[in-house]
C-alpha cells in the first residue's frame, strides 16, 4: 500500500479508546488522524500524548468529529450507544469506513447504522477478537448438533465498570446458538432469573452475568444434558485483541462496498452471501 490509511479514534480517554491508540501508532500500516472526546472531557483541546502521560504527538484531542472524520480513511468507535449513532451518520457524510464496537445497542440504533451502511463500509461486531468469532462459528455448529436435551446456558464474567449487561459477546453466543437450531435469540432467551422461577425451559438460551474487579471478559458456552456436559470457553485476558481485531477491520473496509459487516467477514469466516447485519 503506498498510502497509509489514516486513522481517528473517538473516545480517545476510555479504556479501548487509549489501546486503540497504542496499537495504532505502533504500527507502520496507519496513521493516527485524529482522537475525539465528549464535549466537556478535560482532554479536550490537549495534547493528546501529555494526555496519555508520555511526550507531546501533535495532536489535540477534539470534540468536532466532523473535521477529523473528513480528512480520515476509518473511524475506531469503542465509545456510547449514542454518540456512536451520531458517529455513524458523520462517519456516512465523510465517507471514511465506521468499525463500532460499542456494545449495548438497541434496536433503533441499528436502524439507524443500518441507514448509514448505505452510504460506507460499516464494520460492527460486538466482539472483534479471532478467539472469539470462531468461538461463535463453534457454538452454532454444536447447538445444531445437540438437540433440545442439552440446555444452553451463556455465563460471562467482565470488570466492575461495565455498563451494560449480558455483554455484547454474549448476545452473539446467544444468538448464534438459537440459529444453530433454527430459532431466533428473542423467542428463547431467558435474560434474569429471581425468586421462585419455576423449572428451566426446554430449549431456552440462558444468561449469567458476573461483574467484578478488572476481568478484561470470559465467556462460557454450556451445553448440560442428563450425566454430561459439553463447556466451550474463551478467556481474555488483554484488551489488545479487541485493538488488534478492530484495526484489521479498518483496513479491510478500505475499497470495500458500502454495507453491513461483522468480523466474520474480515476474518474470512462468513459465508459468501455478502454483506449482513
Ligand atoms: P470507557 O467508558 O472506558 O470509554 C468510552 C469513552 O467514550 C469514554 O472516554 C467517553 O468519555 C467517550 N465518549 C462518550 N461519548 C463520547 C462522544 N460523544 N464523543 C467522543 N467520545 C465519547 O469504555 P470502554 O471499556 O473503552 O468500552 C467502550 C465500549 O466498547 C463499550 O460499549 C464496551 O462494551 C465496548 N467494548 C467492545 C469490545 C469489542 O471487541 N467489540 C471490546 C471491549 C469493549
Amino acid at each position: 500500500m503506498s498510502e497509509r490509511t489514516t486513522v481517528t479514534v473517538v473516545g480517545a480517554a476510555g479504556r479501548m479508546g487509549q489501546m486503540l491508540i497504542e496499537t495504532i501508532l505502533a504500527d507502520e500500516r496507519v496513521v493516527l488522524a485524529g482522537a475525539t472526546e465528549r464535549p466537556g472531557h478535560p482532554w479536550i483541546g490537549r495534547d493528546l500524548g501529555t494526555c496519555m502521560g508520555g511526550s507531546t504527538h501533535g495532536i489535540e484531542v477534539t470534540d468536532d468529529p466532523l473535521e477529523v472524520f473528513a480528512r480520515s480513511h476509518a473511524i475506531v468507535d469503542f465509545t456510547t450507544p449514542a454518540s456512536t449513532v451520531m458517529h455513524a451518520e458523520l462517519a456516512a457524510q465523510a465517507r471514511a469506513v465506521h468499525v463500532i464496537g460499542t456494545t449495548g445497542l438497541s434496536a433503533s440504533d441499528h436502524e439507524r447504522i443500518a441507514a448509514a451502511a448505505f452510504h460506507t463500509p460499516v464494520i460492527r461486531a460486538g466482539n472483534m477478537s479471532l478467539g472469539v468469532n470462531l468461538l461463535v462459528q463453534i457454538t452454532r455448529q454444536v447447538a445444531a448438533a445437540l438437540d433440545e436435551d442439552f440446555d444452553i446456558e451463556i455465563v460471562e464474567t467482565h470488570h466492575r465498570h461495565k455498563i451494560d449487561a449480558p455483554s455484547g459477546t454474549a448476545l452473539m453466543l446467544g444468538e448464534a446458538a438459537a440459529d444453530g437450531r433454527g430459532r431466533r435469540l428473542e423467542d428463547v432467551e431467558v435474560r434474569t432469573r429471581d425468586g421462585i422461577t419455576g423449572p428451566r425451559r426446554r430449549g431456552g438460551v440462558g444468561f449469567s452475568v458476573v461483574r467484578g474487579g478488572d476481568v478484561v471478559g470470559e465467556h462460557d458456552v454450556i451445553f448440560a444434558a442428563d450425566g454430561e456436559r459439553v463447556v466451550l470457553r474463551h478467556l481474555a485476558s488483554d484488551r489488545r485483541i479487541f485493538a488488534r481485531g478492530a484495526l484489521k477491520a479498518a483496513l479491510w473496509g478500505q475499497g470495500q462496498p458500502s454495507g453491513a459487516y461483522d468480523m466474520t467477514h474480515v476474518l474470512g469466516l462468513a459465508e459468501p452471501d455478502g454483506a449482513s447485519d
